[in-house]
């Protein structure tokens, strides 16, 4: 266990000088020591260990999301570190990053965070990191929360469906902003301002409704607002990180380009489902569509591929975010009541793969979308997001050409529910590897969990 190699004629590796995050695929042999990679050598070389040869299949380096949302301790019968992390080996995740919302207590605190890594305890299947929270109410305890080793922390500028997740306002941003520059952490920003003249739309069993409900201009104004606080954070001398989680409106991309034209420390993703689905697609009452902000028309999710394109858009994290079949009124079909969220942890990569390919992308795209550039925001890139030497043995083998469609029975999250049942997509994880661990294989987890906490400071 503890020294073997895999290889393949297709093996995504850094480049020489991989500052830059920039990968090759070559016929390689990669050598596995205490679960870190120990060297990289010629396809078919001769070593004093086990050989898996993985033929024609792509061995790439795990996949790295940086959004999902777990919700326990608390929530857990909405998702569980067990369930959620199964899913992400399924998918070929290799590490993930868990949101500080929706579990109880929400990680807005040392103790809240003390208590999510007690729930973790022998559940974790992938290596699993932590985002924490910024409220109103917890600026005093953000230098302690940041110690305790989450990576980051995110706030909302709008009402987050949670009770004890209020949303901030400028004055808070300002408050935090020196805590997190002096951390070199991001701040994560869920960026929806809610600026009135919609708060009456009826929201009705019609999607357009709902689209309607959640329009641009609460995105537009408020990245625009995050850009005049990074701004402000640059000229005071911090140039504190700022992130914008799941950008839906392609009218926002304009001022994330003028953002970073000014040398701001400023990033923003999006995820599978503003990229593979469009509104007009999707039918009356299907409250698993639903998500804030909400998925758009064709033309903006065009527009969203191009700024994935030119770097505009940074990378692609998969924002899975479930709940309970109940919460999600799959019966009523009730678009205002449905909780906003969409599962699909397990799918992302054939998902954005699928539609990625016939745009000319290639898997040395998808991972530095998926995985390098995700590894390097949540300060994971000294071990991860790579295959090179030193780094954690995490890796996934593809199958870019395999076909299949997406069932309810294949889905290892929680709740078998995915607004992409029946969608056949191309490309699959046939294996996962984390840290040297053979943790998946075609449908089948293998022996116990053994994924670890990623603590600030302590990977
Ligand atoms: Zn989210």
């Amino acid at each position: 266990m503890s020294h073997f190699a895999l290889q393949s004629k297709n093996v995504i590796v850094a480049t020489k000088n991989s500052s830059n995050g920039i990968s090759k695929m070559i016929a390689a042999c990669v050598e596995v020591k205490n679960e870190h990679i120990h060297a990289i050598h010629p396809y078919g070389q001769t070593l004093a260990c086990e050989v898996k040869d993985f033929g024609e299949h792509v061995i790439m380096p795990g996949l790295v999301d940086s959004h999902v949302h777990i919700n326990e301790p608390g929530r857990t019968e909405w998702e569980g570190f067990n369930t959620a992390t199964q899913a992400a080996a399924a998918g070929g995740i290799t590490a993930l990053v868990d949101m500080p919302l929706n579990c109880i207590p929400v990680t807005t605190t040392k103790a809240a965070f003390q208590e999510k890594l007690d729930a973790v305890d022998d559940k974790l299947w992938v290596d699993c990191g932590f985002w924490g929270g910024v409220i109103p109410q917890n600026i005093g305890d953000l230098d302690e929360l940041l110690n305790a080793g989450v990576l980051g922390v995110k706030s909302f500028l709008i009402d987050s469906g949670i009770e004890e997740f209020p949303n901030v306002e400028a004055k808070d941003i300002r408050a935090a902003m020196p805590i997190l520059a002096k951390h070199d952490v991001p701040y994560l920003i869920h960026a929806e301002l809610d600026c009135g003249g919609f708060d009456d739309a009826v929201i009705n069993e019609k999607y357009d409704s709902f689209l309607a409900s959640r329009p641009k201009k609460w995105e537009n104004d408020a990245i625009a607002l995050m850009v005049d606080m990074a701004r402000e954070s640059k000229e005071k001398g911090d140039n504190c990180k700022v992130h914008i989680v799941h950008l839906s409106s392609d009218e926002a991309l304009t001022t994330i380009e003028q953002a970073k034209s000014e040398g701001l420390r400023f990033t923003a993703e999006t995820c599978p489902h503003y990229l593979t689905i469009n509104s007009e697609s999707i039918p009356d009452g299907k409250t698993l569509f639903k998500c804030c902000p909400p998925i758009r028309e064709n033309q903006n999710r065009e527009h969203l591929w191009q700024a994935v394109t030119d770097g505009r858009l940074d990378f692609i994290v998969s924002d899975h975010s479930p709940c309970t079949p109940e919460l999600k009124h799959i019966d009523t079909g009730d678009l205002e009541k449905a909780w906003g969220g969409i599962s699909a942890l397990q799918f992302g990569i054939s998902l954005i793969w699928t539609e990625a390919k016939e745009r000319g992308f290639n898997l040395v795209d998808i991972v530095r979308l998926m995985s390098t550039e995700t590894a390097k925001f949540a300060g994971l890139d000294e071990v991860k997001g790579a295959i090179k030497a030193g780094n954690h043995a995490d890796f996934l083998v593809f199958d870019p050409n395999a076909e299949f469609t997406i069932t309810n029975e294949m889905i290892k999250h929680r709740h078998n529910i995915t607004p992409y049942a029946g969608r056949t997509v191309t490309g699959q994880v046939q294996h996962t590897f984390v840290r040297g661990h053979h943790v998946y294989q075609q449908d089948q987890f293998i022996n116990a969990p053994i994924g670890k906490p990623l603590l600030k400071g302590r990977l």
